[in-house]
């Protein structure tokens, strides 16, 4: 291990899984530069073009061109085209943009944040349109369809697989993954347990038999692992840190 600080770039870091893990990375001695759309070293809107193009000019220049991880955390559950701008070409952006900082990292990691409802019921169209990258065309779609956000996880960790063993990742020693998180208690779940219907929906969609849902802090120890000097192999993967929910859904029939 290098004696000098490792730099992270954490979006979403104002709140839940986000916050929780730029505390940890921060508690572990690592600095990190924290992006949201409010309350953060680096105040950028990643729906929007510019505040994608902010982002990474601001992360350049406040790192002085060199990280050693980035973690693409923000993300919406509201459904329609803003959920599709933010989980998948916001995550995007941040991965794509930020990987050229990378490079002269001895450890270079990089990890965004799927989703359990990855592998729930998804919009096929849509999914198509968002692996052939067309955003307008996605943000039109998106208007229409029913499970914008299951669709939007579903295409993130297949870009990720689809990436990772490619020469920009595996070739230039990025390890790139997901997290898959089952429910997690965070304001977004809040907001969802906020109706009771929503409630019993939910947590109806994924059964959790180990532990129900849990603490942001267990999402962050995976992430900060995922992205640790220790892990030189692990690629392309999405972890699925559910309570078993991806086994009861998908059975054994994957692993
Ligand atoms: P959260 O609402 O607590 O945090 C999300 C953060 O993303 C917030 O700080 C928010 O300001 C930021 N953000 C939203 N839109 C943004 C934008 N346009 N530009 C920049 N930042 C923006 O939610 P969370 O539960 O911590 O969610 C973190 C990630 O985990 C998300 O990708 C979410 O889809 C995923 N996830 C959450 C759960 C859960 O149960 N909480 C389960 C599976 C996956």
């Amino acid at each position: 291990m290098s004696d000098q600080a490792r730099v992270y770039v954490v979006t979403g870091a104002a709140s839940g899984i986000g916050m929780e893990t730029k505390r940890l990375l921060e508690s572990q001695g690592g600095r990190v530069i924290g992006v949201d759309i409010r309350d953060a070293e680096v105040v950028a809107d990643l729906s929007q073009h510019h505040g994608r193009a902010t982002m990474i000019e601001q992360v350049t220049k406040i790192s002085d061109g060199k990280i050693d991880a980035i973690l693409a955390i923000a993300g919406v559950d509201t459904g329609g085209p803003i959920t599709v701008a933010v989980n998948y070409y916001g995550a995007l952006a941040t991965l794509e943009g930020l990987r050229p900082l990378l490079l002269e990292s001895s450890a270079p990691r990089a990890v965004a944040v799927s989703s359990i409802t990855s592998v729930h019921l998804f919009d096929p169209q849509l999914l198509n349109v968002l692996l052939d990258g067309d955003e307008s065309l996605a943000l039109e779609k998106a208007k229409e369809e029913k499970f914008v956000y299951a669709t939007t996880k579903r295409a993130l960790s297949r870009w990720i697989r689809r990436n990772a063993i490619r020469s920009e990742w595996s070739g230039a020693g990025i390890p790139l993954n997901a997290i898959a998180p089952g429910l997690v208690k965070t304001e977004l779940l809040k907001r969802l347990f906020d109706d009771e219907g929503t409630r019993a929906r939910i947590s109806a969609g994924t059964p959790m038999p180990l532990g129900g849902p849990y603490e942001p802090i267990a999402a962050a120890e995976l992430l900060a692992w995922l992205i640790s000097e220790k892990n030189g192999h692990v690629t392309g993967q999405t972890i699925f840190i559910d309570g078993g929910a991806d086994v009861v859904i998908r059975g054994d029939s994957t692993w």
